[in-house]
């Protein structure tokens, strides 16, 4: 059976990721890497892999069957998505929930127009943390759903921050407010606003001759990532960051509290505690490759969300051997 070819469009931490994922898995192979910075300046984990411009993707004819997309969501993906799908099957984790459908819309009409198949916005918020939010609902729908993310690294965020002009380095850290967990887990169904369930703090490394004011007040006023929350801003020098800011944790909780028609409490609660965000991220995105590329075998064409594929196109076995051991 022949192996599915994934190329890597971004060579950043998730891109990273996808290379160890691709690694551990048994039906696919990396066919290449694709940078738009020098690829003569990057170098992959395994030297067997070609490491290229991302213009040796223009013409359409790169030997691969899935793109895995690992730009940033607020500059790359909203461009390099559908820009892609005009021409490869790709899957990307694009994160800025207030925009998804006009993401996906652009990426559907793209992907329609090419026969190709794009999974966007995987990974595990959005990704698997949606998938728990739609199952908690459709199963017990008399309740309410809670979603607290951290203590961990966000990338998104960390990612925006470190894109503003005067900005020479940042880490993002989201932390959920324990009284607010405490809450939830006793049953109370509190009303809580995002704000009222987290914290941010971010630290910043200024560009040489960075006003500190103007980059604080363009980080705590940012609509949707920062504005509706607590956020700290704390300026660090470039040492500092290295030294005490390079692990990328993460996790958080996705908790279903609800009643049954005969007034029994029911709480699904699911938890993520990651070593490595980008790792897993990358994990998941590698998963939805498979599925994006069967997809395309089967003629199934357009965007789709994680919402829309079926579990079992994500696993490297059989059906019948899934049936058998995991239903
Ligand atoms: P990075 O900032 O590490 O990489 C983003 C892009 O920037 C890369 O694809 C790369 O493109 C470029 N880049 C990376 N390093 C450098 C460098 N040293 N100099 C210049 N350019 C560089 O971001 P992450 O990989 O950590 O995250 C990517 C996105 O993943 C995030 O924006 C977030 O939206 C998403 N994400 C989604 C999650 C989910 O659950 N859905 C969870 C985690 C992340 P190029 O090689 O072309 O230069």
């Amino acid at each position: 059976k022949d192996e599915i070819r994934i190329g890597i469009v971004g060579y950043g931490r998730l891109g990273r990721g996808v290379e160890l994922s691709v690694a551990q898995q048994p039906d696919m192979t990396l066919a290449g890497i694709y940078s738009r910075r020098s690829p003569g300046k990057l170098t992959a984990l395994s030297a067997e892999t070609p490491v290229e411009s991302v213009a040796a993707l223009e013409k359409g004819d790169a030997p691969v069957d899935v793109l895995i997309l690992c730009g940033g969501s607020r500059d790359d993906l909203p461009h390099q998505s559908p820009r892609y799908a005009r021409q490869y099957n790709i899957v990307d984790s694009y994160d800025h929930h207030a925009r998804i459908p006009e993401h996906l819309a652009a990426v559907d009409e793209a992907a329609q127009v090419a026969q190709r198949s794009a999974i966007i916005s995987s990974g595990w918020d959005p990704g698997l943390f949606s998938l728990q939010r739609l199952i908690g609902e459709a199963f017990l729908p008399e309740g309410k759903t809670y979603t607290f993310w951290g203590e961990g690294v966000s990338q998104g965020h960390s990612d925006v921050i470190r894109r503003l002009p005067g900005v020479a380095g940042a880490v993002q850290y989201t932390i959920p407010l324990e009284s607010a967990i405490e809450a939830v887990e006793g049953g109370e169904q509190p009303e809580l606003t995002a704000g009222e369930s987290h914290r941010r703090e971010c630290y910043v490394v200024l560009a040489p001759g960075a006003d500190a004011e103007a980059v604080r007040e363009a980080i705590v006023s940012m609509p949707d990532y920062f504005e509706p929350y607590q956020t700290q801003v704390h300026f660090i020098t470039q040492a500092q960051l290295e030294a005490e800011h390079a692990e990328i944790p993460h996790g958080g909780y996705v908790i279903r509290s609800a009643e049954t028609g005969g007034g029994a409490s029911q709480l699904i609660q699911t938890r993520l505690a990651l070593g490595s965000n980008p790792e897993f991220t990358a994990s998941v995105l590698v998963a939805y490759a498979r599925a994006a590329y069967r997809l395309c075998e089967r003629g199934d064409f357009g965007a789709k969300t994680v919402f829309d594929i079926a579990p079992v196109l994500l696993s490297a076995k059989d059906p019948a051997e899934l049936y058998r051991e995991l239903l």
